[in-house]
């Protein structure tokens, strides 16, 4: 059975150094989703708009109704599949703000309905001579509370909506409500100032109670 984990436990998952091995960041296709706050750290560190960052770095896709974008996997000098921030030595170039899913690897999320725990993917990544770390440093997140409270709140927005769009019967309504959440989290850009974590509560409020 799957042991669920917390931030607060241990996890045997650290390898010493990747030695730019770079396998989970090559031929990923579309399956590195990105939140909110990941594109948040990304165009505040990069100084790019998400208008920049698409199709560069970044590509959509509709996913049970809505528009979600996820990391692009472009081809190296090899013709192989990778990802574009990865560099020649094999090294994230964008490791201090790496996505979520970049830095949970090769951890899990099992969502229970109200909130998730943790758990360690099974032959996630073959690197031998792994030690134990505690799940908090290994996602390294100065906030993790409210990262995580964020994460859980994001889960089931994006899931109460999914379902929403699949009881309509109104097209063009289900698409513009999935382009409105677009750009509502992804396009339009966040106060640094005020704190992300603040201005998403406040976002995600809005639309909550326009649907209750
Ligand atoms: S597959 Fe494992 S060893 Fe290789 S880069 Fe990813 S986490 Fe590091
Ligand atoms: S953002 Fe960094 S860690 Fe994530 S897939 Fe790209 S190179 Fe790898």
């Amino acid at each position: 059975m799957t042991r669920l984990l917390t931030s607060r436990d241990m996890a045997k998952i650290a390898c010493r150094a990747c030695r730019g091995c770079g396998a989970c960041c090559r031929d990923m296709g579309d399956s590195i989703h990105l939140d909110p706050y990941d594109l948040y750290l990304l165009t505040e560190n990069l100084g790019r708009s998400f208008s920049d960052l698409l199709n560069i770095s970044v590509a959509l896709r509709t996913e049970e109704g809505l528009v979600l974008p996820y990391l692009l996997m472009k081809e190296d000098e090899k013709g192989l599949p990778c990802c574009t921030f990865l560099d020649r030595e094999g090294r994230c170039s964008v490791h201090s703000f790496r996505p979520g899913l970049c830095r949970l690897f090769p951890l899990g999320r099992d969502y229970d309905g109200t909130s998730f725990s943790y758990f360690v993917v099974e032959g996630g990544c073959d690197m031998p001579g792994k030690s134990k770390v505690r799940i908090s440093s290994w996602l390294g997140y100065e906030d993790l509370a409210s990262y995580e409270a964020f994460t859980a709140a994001w889960h089931y927005f994006v899931k109460d909506m999914q379902h929403i769009l699949r009881q309509s019967h109104d097209p063009e309504g289900s698409r513009q409500l999935a382009l409105y959440i677009l750009q509502k989290f992804y396009v339009q850009p966040w106060d640094p100032v005020r704190g992300f974590f603040a201005e998403f509560e406040e976002r995600l409020s809005l639309i909550r109670r326009a649907f209750s």
